[in-house]
């Protein structure tokens, strides 16, 4: 691993854009596939949401009956990130986890990857295409691109077509860790509780996650920042359990979680998803329902048939155009729907590791790949 500026370098085989939970994966899987790789990032090191937002849970990792739904990348780094076994909230699992670990775990997979060299401080700056190829990124010759920038930063540059995720059921929220709390949050029925106190205060509601530490719990809060306080003091005041508790952060911002989507060889659809298809080209299992957020703080869920999975094929995983641009994470080739369910993190390191894999075999061979069977 090296972190010197990007220009100085030579062509790659596969440049990786963004190391969150998908970059991370893309960038590990495509090295151990013996290709030259190269990762930027305009952060001081790697993480992305889930290591520098304040969440606390990963998702879509589990079946309903708490099996593994893809093996490989995702099933190893979750398996070094775990401090515990995964917790269940109703029909889903989640597996608490703590943010620096993650980061620092990340950062050691990325030193141990082969043939791996990473630019932090390092945003995109130019994409260049000649006979509908990616032939150079800020200014070094690649063979292949994965975006996992989660908006889609290659395709803007690249004046590809995407697709928006709205805002209007993705909408931001604000994340905080709050202490002190002698509340069990592991149904999802115990934030109704919440509710009533906040809306008679005429806030938006809150919804709590299991934290790591006992007594510790994360708040997503679909209102301003500068509402945060008001909300603390009325929990304290009027919710039990909550008499005691305190957020150690010092300041609270917005997350979004809306991004936007590369349009790929397939686009999955809200329905395939509920619906549980399956492709002969599948390269990852999700599970996660369909979540939508309101601006409200309402939260919807819709569900798979009990027990079952849906396929992400390999073509929702490439580019229409470009064929050399790969794409994971928030950016892959889905509708609204089907990113609401395909853009938590559990299936953020799957479609990371996959797209690694086929753009490592689409360097090897220079043709389309018809995916590599899902290890689970
Ligand atoms: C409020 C909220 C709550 C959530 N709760 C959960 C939860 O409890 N559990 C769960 O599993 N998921 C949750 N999610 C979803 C999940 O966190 C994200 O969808 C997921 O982390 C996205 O991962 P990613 O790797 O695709 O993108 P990101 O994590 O967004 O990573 C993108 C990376 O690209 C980099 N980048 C951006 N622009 C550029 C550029 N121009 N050049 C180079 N690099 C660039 C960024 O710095 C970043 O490191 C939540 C999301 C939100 C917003």
């Amino acid at each position: 691993m090296n972190d010197r500026p990007a220009a100085d370098f030579p062509a790659c085989d596969i440049a990786v854009v963004g190391s969150g939970a998908a970059g991370l994966a893309a960038a590990v899987s495509a090295a151990r596939a013996g290709c030259t790789t190269r990762l930027i990032d305009p952060r001081a090191g790697p993480g992305g949401t889930a290591g520098f937002s304040g969440l606390t849970t990963l998702c879509g990792l589990f079946d309903e009956a708490g099996d593994w739904l893809n093996g490989g990348f995702s099933r190893e780094f979750a398996e070094a990130l775990a401090e515990g076994p995964p917790v269940r909230q109703g029909r889903v699992w989640l597996l608490p986890y703590q943010p620096e670990r993650f980061r620092t775990r990340a950062a050691e997979f990325l030193a141990g990857a082969p043939g791996l060299t990473v630019h932090w401080g390092t945003p995109l700056g130019r994409v260049q295409v000649e006979d509908g190829h990616i032939v150079q990124l800020n200014d070094f010759p690649v063979r292949a691109v994965i975006d996992c920038s989660g908006t889609a930063e290659v395709a803007r540059l690249a004046g590809i077509p995407c697709l928006a995720t709205d805002e209007i059921t993705q909408a931001p929220a604000v994340i905080f860790p709050l202490h002190g709390v002698r509340h069990d949050c592991s149904s999802p029925l115990a934030n109704l509780r919440l509710l009533l106190p906040l809306a008679r205060a005429g806030l938006p509601p809150l919804h709590l996650q299991p934290g790591r530490e006992p007594d510790t719990v994360t708040a997503k809060f679909s209102g301003p920042p500068a509402q945060v306080e008001e909300v603390i003091t009325v929990l304290r005041r009027e919710v039990t359990g909550f008499a005691h508790c305190s957020s150690p952060a010092r300041e609270f911002h917005c997350t979004p979680r809306a991004g936007r989507m590369i349009l790929g060889r397939h686009l999955l659809s809200g329905s395939e998803v509920l619906t549980a298809q399956k492709f002969a080209d599948g390269v990852v299992r999700g599970a996660w329902p369909v979540e939508q957020w309101n601006a409200a703080g309402q939260c919807r869920l819709r569900y798979l048939p009990a027990g079952a999975y849906y396929d992400i094929p390999a073509r929702a995983l490439q580019a229409a155009e470009p064929r050399n641009l790969f794409m994971a994470g928030k950016t892959i080739s889905a509708d609204v729907d089907a990113i609401a369910s395909a853009r938590v993190m559990g299936c953020c390191l799957a479609t990371g590791a996959a797209a690694g894999q086929l753009a490592a075999a689409w360097v090897r061979s220079g043709a389309d790949s018809p995916g590599t069977p899902i290890a689970r």
